[in-house]
């Protein structure tokens, strides 16, 4: 819903961040008018690229007094529209606050602007033996601010938790156009509500984060991937809950099904292990002694054994274990480049019922005539569900199919105690269906806080619930 802006606005925003660094031209705005979420596309009146918090904090303030629609934008990978400007307006890219402030070795934090890709923060602390968990499947092309406006998961969540385990302070440009700073270098801090955790996971439209602050461990000196294929679904993912009750904390367990094999092979063009397989876990074990290791390995390997795995490869040289993961790495971007139509659902259960989830995921796709595809992390109860368009199936009736299959799986879930969206976000895509979960009051204390913290309701309007 593009109305255009003023030339005189568009002076000022030029003024603000420099005249190269808004973008008016479509061509040029293309890039910023999707994101990786299939099937959607609204082009911006104009992209703003700040550089500083000062940058954003005048362009907040510009826009609140004409009313213009802001949306923030890290590197576009995201799973559920959030950075789309469905209302025109400004696009506030942070791609140029790409820088990594400050590794301290002393607190084992880093301070970082939100624009830099997740990977190169990962390297860049691996070097001086530091280690930072949270690894979105996307993590070398998405931006870490970007995870935490999403409270993005990982592989190694399993072990080590989300981005939201690692935030220990931001600083955020309130729609307002006030600069603010929660939490500190301190690993704890309960000084009033917790503003940091309230902003991580708000999918930019409480506030635009501008630094963040990251506790960091240490660097795992091993890790092996062990790599199981299965003849059935089922037993694959009974075989997740039953690694989970050995009591043994894997740092991954992802699986992926046949359709997802097949996927990754068409779209890699390579050969993956076992790939007449039902379905494959990819599992991750690290730590700092070999016999860490030996036991888990024994253990996960006699449990895969158990639930009908009829093999075990095993990674332990850096090359092998990217092979590895290449596969499971690269579903969602295989399923947009050669994929056809489809819509992806981020489901999560909790870990006892994982056979269930994925069964019924199953079930739910031959009743409404849609192929599935599942991939997920699984050691998470998560479970990415893709329904693609079959063949021959006509626009209107996919329109109506694919709708209630998402409501079926959304109610599926919710009766076995699980939630709608793990990792990827409510944003544009799941907005229908978030009062399947939310009742009426819980609802009024989400729109009261997005009130508060925008009274003039210009960041990212539209997203989670409309006001
Ligand atoms: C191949 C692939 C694999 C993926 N794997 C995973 C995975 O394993 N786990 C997972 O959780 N997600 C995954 N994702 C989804 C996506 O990568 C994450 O949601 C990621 O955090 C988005 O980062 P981004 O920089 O691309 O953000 P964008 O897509 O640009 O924006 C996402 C949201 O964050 C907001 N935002 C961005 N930057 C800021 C900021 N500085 N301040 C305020 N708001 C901001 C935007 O407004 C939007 O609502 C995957 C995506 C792809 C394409």
């Amino acid at each position: 819903m593009r109305k255009g802006l003023r030339q005189d606005l568009l002076k000022r925003l030029e003024d603000i961040v420099g005249e190269k660094y808004v973008l008016t031209d479509d061509e040029k705005m293309e890039k910023y008018s999707h994101d990786e979420t299939m099937g959607y596309q609204y082009f911006p009146d104009a992209v703003v690229m700040a550089e500083t918090a000062e940058e954003v904090s005048k362009v907040l303030r510009l826009a609140g007094d004409c009313s213009i629609p802001v949306t923030p934008r890290g590197l576009g990978t995201g799973l559920s529209g959030g950075c789309l400007p469905i209302h025109g307006g400004i696009v506030l890219s942070l791609e140029r606050m790409n820088q990594i402030l400050d590794v301290d070795q002393e607190n084992l934090m880093v301070v970082t602007q939100p624009g830099v890709i997740t990977g190169e923060l990962h390297r860049t602390v691996e070097q001086q033996g530091l280690f930072y968990p949270p690894d979105p499947a996307s993590l070398d092309s998405c931006s870490i601010g970007g995870n935490i406006a999403e409270g993005s998961g990982g592989p190694r969540a399993v072990r080590y938790g989300t981005t939201k385990d690692y935030v220990c302070g931001l600083q955020a440009v309130l729609p307002t156009g006030e600069i603010i700073s929660t939490g500190r270098k301190v690993v704890k801090d309960v000084t009033g509500y917790n503003i940091t955790q309230l902003l991580t996971g708000s999918e930019g439209t409480l506030g635009v984060i501008t630094e963040i602050i990251l506790r960091l461990i240490p660097k795992p000196k091993m890790k092996v991937d062990l790599l199981a294929p299965f003849d059935d679904l089922s037993s694959a993912a009974r075989g997740v809950s039953a690694i989970l009750q050995e009591k043994t904390v894997p740092t991954a367990i992802e699986f992926m099904d046949h359709a997802a094999i097949e996927l990754a092979e068409k779209y890699l063009k390579k050969t993956m292990a076992f790939n007449k397989a039902a379905a494959h876990l990819l599992i991750q074990l690290d730590g700092n002694r070999a016999e860490d290791f030996e036991h888990g390995m024994d253990l996960v390997g006699e449990v895969c054994k158990r639930f009908g795995a009829w093999d075990l490869l095993v990674a332990d040289q850096p090359s092998a274990q990217a092979r590895l993961w290449e596969g499971r790495r690269c579903i969602f971007e295989a399923a947009n480049r050669i994929g056809g139509v489809y819509e992806t659902m981020d489901v999560v259960a909790p870990r006892n019922r994982i056979a269930d989830l994925v069964n019924r995921a199953e079930a739910i796709a031959e009743k409404f005539q849609l192929n599935p595809l599942c991939v997920g992390h699984v050691g998470d109860g998560n479970v990415h569900v893709l329904y693609f368009q079959k063949d021959g199936m006509e626009k209107g009736e996919w329109a109506a199919q694919i709708k209630q299959a998402t409501e079926s799986l959304y109610r599926a879930t919710l009766d076995m105690g699980g939630k709608i969206t793990a990792e990827h976000g409510i944003g544009l895509t799941r907005k229908p269906y978030l009062t399947l979960d939310l009742n009426e009051a819980q609802m009024g204390l989400l729109k009261g806080i997005k009130k508060t913290f925008d009274p003039k309701g210009i960041l990212n309007p539209g997203k989670i619930f409309d006001l």
